[in-house]
């Protein structure tokens, strides 16, 4: 890329994915060449957006704006925020501010490139320098490529493909300072955006649980790095225990950068060679998100359709009493339940227990993956359209590289495996929380004697369960067998 010059303000786009200081490619690139710097946010409001942002990720939105505002501000230039069409928005303030350059860091999801190479285009045919930078993933999807030159569908050999020669560059500093335009330009209250739920205000799990921001993501991703990484090659599949970085809302609104994971994590295992392993298996996960982003750079498609187009016609059901129960965590599975109450009250779910309330809600009650995958995206905090449609495709059998069809995940004995003193389930179903460990994975098989001294009625505390995972899995397994022409 050709180095540019200006002597008038620089625009620099900050979208819902770098909303960070330190390793900010455009920001950095900006404020290097010594003019004002005009930090923007777009709320961006464009006509029939097919997904907008959910309940749970506008809640963070609002306190990592809050945040990033505070240290524009500190830096010297304090963010602009505008709510809108982002080239209509962008354009007013070039005119305002007579900036000639427009910098952002690309979003790869099919809707964004879209939309960010119109605004390119756009801002070049009226003379205005456009440019983009790489700093949401490792490697860009199109630079990885398979033997013969196209996307790989395996994550195994994209892994190795990518890890092989891996060298992320080292991740920028945060600007010494940002000068400021020599008049303020108008910018929206944050606090007009409606962005925090009011009536009623169901956010006070959130709170409880997150700390939205920049310095926030670096401090839990130190606290991984000097504790639980080295264990976590094990531990990661355990919901009952804190085995994982819980960086991924930080890293789906880009509070932190993968790159600066990368360096950390490696600069970690090297001085404590105890930690390697766990730092191997945490890096490989990372490559899941850089999978899923490649993935759906090559099949834009998949965020509502199947990958496997042998499941376009798949007789799912309809069945809306099913669907509430597994929402609203009263499905009778007790690891099921207790996953889909930690999303509701905290706005996350631990991944393994993500992988049985998904399975559960494809496998055992047929409902199709997109009604899941809609669910979590308003109610995640880490909502984010790669790792969404990959996880639910990857679940229900019918994405790339996904789960065999007959993988149907048995609820008791995950629980029992994953959770096997049922802390997890205590913690979220607290109706159980009497219940000795032996059966607080199947309540309905508890003697009598013991439901009572637990002082738990099935049926009216808790639900018996709602479809008999036996049966219910013969069923899955019959019609996606067919599906896989394996009958
Ligand atoms: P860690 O285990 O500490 O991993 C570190 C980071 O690696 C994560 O923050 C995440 O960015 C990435 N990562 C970890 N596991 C995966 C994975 N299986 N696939 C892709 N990336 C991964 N993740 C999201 O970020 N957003 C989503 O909307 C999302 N939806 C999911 C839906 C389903 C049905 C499933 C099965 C998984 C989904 N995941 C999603 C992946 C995974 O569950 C979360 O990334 C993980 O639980 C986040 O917790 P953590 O930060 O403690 O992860």
């Amino acid at each position: 890329m050709p180095a540019f010059t200006t002597t008038n303000p620089v625009i620099v786009w900050f979208r819902s994915t770098d909303l960070r200081l330190s390793d900010n490619p455009a920001l950095h690139a900006a404020a290097s060449l010594g003019v004002p710097v005009l930090p923007l946010f777009v709320l961006e409001e464009v006509a029939g957006d097919p997904r907008p942002l959910g309940g749970a990720s506008r809640w963070w939105l609002h306190g990592s704006l809050e945040r990033l505002a505070a240290d524009c501000a500190a830096l010297g230039s304090p963010l602009i925020l505008r709510r809108g069409d982002p080239a209509a928005e962008i354009d007013a303030l070039r005119r305002a501010s007579g900036a000639a350059t427009v910098l952002w860091n690309r979003r790869y999801s099919p809707i964004h490139t879209a939309r960010d190479a119109a605004i390119k285009d756009g801002l070049k045919r009226d003379g205005v320098e456009a440019r983009s930078f790489c700093a949401h993933l490792l490697a860009e999807p199109w630079t990885v490529q398979n033997k013969s030159g196209g996307p790989f569908k395996v994550f195994t050999p994209f892994w190795r493909n990518l890890s092989a020669d891996l060298a992320p560059p080292a991740p920028l500093p945060v600007p010494e300072r940002l000068i400021p335009p020599a008049s303020a330009p108008a910018s929206d209250r944050l606090a007009d955006w409606g962005l925090l739920p009011t009536a009623p205000d169901w956010a006070g799990g959130l709170r409880a649980a997150w700390v939205p921001g920049e310095t926030a993501a670096r401090a839990r991703l130190t606290a991984f790095l000097e504790g639980p990484v080295a264990t976590y090659a094990t531990d990661r599949d355990r919901p009952d225990m804190m085995g994982t970085a819980r960086l991924s809302p930080h890293l789906a609104f880009g509070e932190i950068s993968p790159r600066q994971i990368w360096h950390a994590t490696r600069h970690s295992a090297d001085a404590h060679p105890e930690r390697q392993k766990g730092a191997e298996s945490f890096l490989r996960e990372i490559g899941w998100r850089e999978f899923n982003h490649h993935l759906l750079h090559h099949a834009p498609h998949m965020l509502d359709q199947p990958l496997d187009d042998r499941f376009a016609d798949f007789p799912w059901l309809s069945d809306a009493d099913g669907l509430a129960a597994w929402r609203r965590g009263r499905t009778g599975y007790p690891i099921v339940d207790a996953g889909m109450r930690e999303l509701w009250e905290t706005g996350w779910m631990h991944n393994r227990v993500r992988m049985i309330a998904a399975s559960f809600l494809v496998k055992d009650l047929l409902l199709p993956w997109q009604v899941g995958e809609q669910w979590f995206w308003d109610t995640l905090v880490d909502a984010d359209p790669a790792n969404n449609a990959g996880g639910w495709q990857w679940v229900a059998g019918c994405g790339a590289d996904a789960a065999p069809f007959f993988r149907v995940f048995n609820p008791v004995l995950q629980g029992e495996k994953f959770d096997p003193e049922g802390d997890y389930v205590r913690r979220f179903v607290p109706e159980l929380r009497h219940l000795p460990s032996r059966w607080i994975h199947k309540p309905w098989e508890a003697p009598a004697d013991v439901l009572r001294r637990a002082g738990l009625r099935l049926g009216d505390h808790y639900p018996k369960p709602i479809i008999d995972h036996g049966l219910a899995r013969n069923r899955a397994l019959t019609l996606f067998a067919e599906r896989k022409g394996q009958t």
